[in-house]
């Protein structure tokens, strides 16, 4: 279903365990935007072992992050012009390295960010979140053992995969994502807040996932029903 009146290029933000991924994945159901997300696109190069798989297996492995030419390289390699059709960055921009880089796609591809969404959650709610997270190792779908369980226990809906938790979801690797996101993820806030304040936007994340959406949908220019 296309909504006419939802912003069609978006940018999402929040930190890891914020619920980001799941929204965006929801948008991408209901209501027609492709998914961006470099997180996925690193790993499935690692899948590949293709060159630029094995210079990432290291970083996402301990929860740093992947050095922005890289990041470059690989969105270069995936991006087409988005024309009209509806786009969710998820994961990109990372540092404030990448956010010249998004400009720089803006100008090259002709299109422009009407959406900034930060989905706000705590260092200490996420962590929580994050240990019970669970991914589908065949189809890449996300789940929560609390908030977003499958129908059957540790089994993937579409496929009947047995669910994994992603290596980098340990605690000492959830701890060190928290704090490259503090030290990384808050300025890039901070940088669209000041500098593009008609476009941000923040959603409270420490809600239900159905009322964090709702919000979410009002943002992006959904009038409330
Ligand atoms: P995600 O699935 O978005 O949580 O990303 C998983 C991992 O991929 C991160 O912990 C980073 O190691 C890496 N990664 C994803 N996106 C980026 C990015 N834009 N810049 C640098 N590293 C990234």
């Amino acid at each position: 279903m296309q909504t006419p009146s939802l912003a069609a290029h978006v940018v999402m933000f929040g930190r890891p365990g914020s619920g980001k991924s799941s929204l965006a994945e929801r948008l991408g159901t209901e209501h027609g935007y492709t998914l961006i997300r470099t997180g996925e696109l690193l790993r499935e190069a690692v899948r590949r072992h293709d060159p630029l798989g094995a210079q990432v297996e290291r970083q996402i492995k301990s929860g740093a992050l992947v050095p922005d030419a890289l990041i470059e390289q690989l969105l270069v390699q995936s991006l087409q012009a988005p024309g009209t059709e509806r786009w969710i960055f998820d994961g990109f921009p990372r540092t404030m390295g990448q956010v010249p880089m998004l400009e720089k796609f803006e100008r090259a591809l002709n299109f422009r960010v009407d959406r900034y969404v930060d989905i706000s959650i705590s260092h200490a709610a996420a962590v929580t979140r994050m240990v019970g997270r669970r991914v589908c190792p065949v189809c890449g779908a996300t789940y929560h053992i609390v908030n977003k369980p499958p129908k059957i226990a540790e089994t993937c809906d579409t496929d009947g995969a047995r669910l994994e938790q992603r290596p980098d979801d340990s605690p000492g690797v959830i701890e060190m994502r928290q704090r490259v996101y503090d030290d990384h993820g808050l300025p890039i806030l901070d940088y669209y807040r000041t500098h593009a304040p008609d476009r941000f936007r923040s959603v409270n994340g420490e809600q239900t996932f159905g009322a964090v959406y709702a919000d979410l949908l009002r943002v992006l220019g959904q009038p409330a029903r």
